[in-house]
């Protein structure tokens, strides 16, 4: 370890001279010295009266030479070997007074030799060196008490300064969360800490953090967040924020602490002791009047208190971080948002291209049986244009459905819900396709309660949902086949399946048959006549009604949809 240095600015070298000056006079000493311990363990004399006093040869030599020596309150005095104790000041004779710290550790020597009276200090002389001892050793205390402040307002101001140049220059695609941890860690050095942590405020009342830094600390465990305190985490944060201050809870040292707020009071207090810590500072971070996060920095038993001065860096710090965290955040909404509007303007350019393309066909087949109709034999005329009615029907077939979509861009709760009866929505639509199935060859089954299987809703959406599946059913199935329909409530919720053994779905489909304009390329699928947005307008029906909708199936085994609604609350 290395030595503990004495501080030897002019100030104190002025006040150390002015020291020895005084007790030389006083005291009637030819030489006297003040000599300090260097970083390098060497003792250099600073102040001096006469050619000074010689110092023993280093450091390792005082201990033993304090031992050997009578004390004399402060001082010290080692006779000369074989003197005699005749009062008189001997060649060889050692009068010096260790100088210490606050804490006990060695910092400087005093020495005093060749007393002009030619004798050893009688008592009373005694106690008047004394009392320059103790002025030279408060004299150095005050220098280091000085040089720490002076060294604390170096490093807040370090910190401050890179804390503001990184909110200048945060851009690019560095992680908020790396660049915090970044300036984290510069906190530690800087003031001297053991352990620091950014939380964000979330909504859910969350506090994760965003970054952590801490100081290598091999003699104890690392420290850790109390999670106990993020229930009043925000509140505090937010009244600090509120009046622009930092609240410091340390044993003996509390700045903006809300002693009337008891419960975290007392769990900062045994937060301190069981971390075996001297404090915690607790400062928000924020931007405007919105508090988005707070950083806790917390000092080790032992570590100095917080200065006026950190405390102001640490608040100025704090509005930097804020700013940081405020740019990130809105930088991350227009990335978001960006990304919406891409995504939406793809789906558009699709949306558009797929109608037109939807739309083309049968316009190309009105356009080529109309050009028909004038060459037609008049007995031909009636299939000819019951071609074109087929192709009308069909691009109003879209346009309908299309504007169902478009009606149907809201995701709130569809208006006017009354109590609906699903069981016999159901009933009604196997009515309504039961011979047109029946043609095919194709049995549908319905499974349903006698009794009403209410859900709360809007009935002409809930009865497209039941067509649109059954339809698809009866659509997607090879003749012969055999299609369920079940409606069954549950404590909950009400279930509607629609289960058919046609060509069924691969896998690869199933993740997008729900998507608008989608139809499988399965050659078998297209075979058929459809816009590919039946299941679309079912899934948003379904959502809109605060449902959801499952499918199983395979390819060539079938499909089975089940629609899940709340159950009407009675
Ligand atoms: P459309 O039937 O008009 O093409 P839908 O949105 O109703 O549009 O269905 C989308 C696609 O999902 C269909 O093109 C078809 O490939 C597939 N599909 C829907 N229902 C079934 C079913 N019951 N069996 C097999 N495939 C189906």
């Amino acid at each position: 370890m290395s030595p503990a240095a004495a501080p030897a600015d002019e100030v104190t070298v002025a006040t150390l001279q002015l020291i020895v000056d005084a007790t030389a006079l006083l005291g009637g000493f030819g030489r006297a010295a003040i000599h300090l311990v260097r970083p390098d363990g060497r003792l250099e004399a600073v102040a001096g009266v006469g050619d000074g006093a010689e110092c023993p040869d280093g450091l390792d030599a005082v201990p033993k030479l304090i031992e050997r020596a009578e004390p004399w309150g402060r001082f010290r005095f080692r006779p000369a070997d074989g003197a005699p104790d005749d009062g008189r000041w001997h060649d060889g004779d050692l009068l010096f007074a260790p100088l210490v710290d606050a804490s006990g550790d060695l910092r400087g020597l005093f020495r005093l030799d060749r007393p002009v009276s030619g004798r050893r200090p009688d008592p009373a002389l005694r106690d008047r060196l004394d009392l320059c001892a103790e002025q030279a050793g408060s004299a150095i205390v005050t220098a280091l008490e000085r040089e720490r402040v002076a060294e604390q307002v170096r490093h807040a101001e370090a910190a401050r300064a890179l804390v503001r140049r990184a909110t200048h220059h945060v851009a690019g695609d560095q992680p908020v969360e790396s660049i915090l941890t970044e300036l984290g860690e510069a906190l530690v050095t800087h003031f001297g800490l053991a352990a620091l942590w950014i939380q964000l405020f979330g909504e859910d009342g969350e506090a994760p953090v965003l970054a952590h830094a801490a100081a290598p600390l091999t003699e104890r465990p690392p420290i850790t967040l109390d999670p106990r305190f993020v229930p009043y985490a925000p509140a505090i944060a937010s009244r600090l924020w509120a009046e622009q201050a930092i609240g410091v809870y340390g044993r003996g040292e509390r700045h903006h602490v809300d002693e009337s707020n008891t419960e975290p009071v007392a769990l900062a207090e045994r937060y301190l002791a069981d971390q075996d810590l001297e404090s915690m500072l607790y400062a928000p971070l924020g931007a405007g009047s919105e508090c988005l996060a707070q950083v806790t920095m917390v000092r080790t038993r032992g570590a100095p208190r917080w200065t006026g001065l950190e405390i102001e860096a640490v608040r100025e710090i704090g509005r930097d971080l804020g700013a940081i965290l405020f740019n990130a955040r809105a930088d991350q909404r227009d990335r978001e948002l960006l990304a919406d509007l891409r995504a939406l303007d793809a789906h558009k350019s699709e949306m558009v291209a797929t109608v037109s393309h939807e739309l083309k066909n049968p316009l190309t087949a009105i356009l080529t049986n109309l050009e028909l109709a004038e060459t037609a034999a008049p007995e031909n005329v009636a299939q000819v244009l019951a071609a074109v009615d087929r192709s009308v029907q069909r691009m109003v077939s879209i346009v309908a459905d299309l504007r169902t979509l478009g009606e149907m861009g809201a995701e709130d709760d569809p208006a006017d819900v009354v109590p609906v009866d699903l069981a016999a929505i159901a009933r009604d639509v196997v009515d309504l396709v039961g011979d047109a199935a029946g043609r095919r060859g194709l049995t549908l089954a319905l499974r349903c309660p006698a009794d009403p299987v209410l859900v709360t809703g809007h009935a002409a959406e809930l009865d497209r949902v039941v067509m649109n599946l059954v339809g698809n059913a009866i659509k997607y199935s090879p003749d012969g086949g055999r299609i369920r329909v079940g409606v069954q409530p549950t404590p909950d919720e009400v279930v509607l399946t629609v289960a058919d053994q046609g060509i069924g779905i691969d896998e690869e489909d199933q993740g997008r048959i729900f998507s608008e304009f989608f139809r499988s390329p399965n050659p078998r699928a297209r075979a058929e006549p459809g816009t590919g947005l039946g299941l679309a307008i079912v899934r948003r029906i379904v959502e809109r009604h605060g449902g959801r909708i499952e499918l199983e199936s395979a390819l060539g085994a079938g499909a089975t949809f089940r629609v899940r609604l709340p159950r009407e609350a009675r």
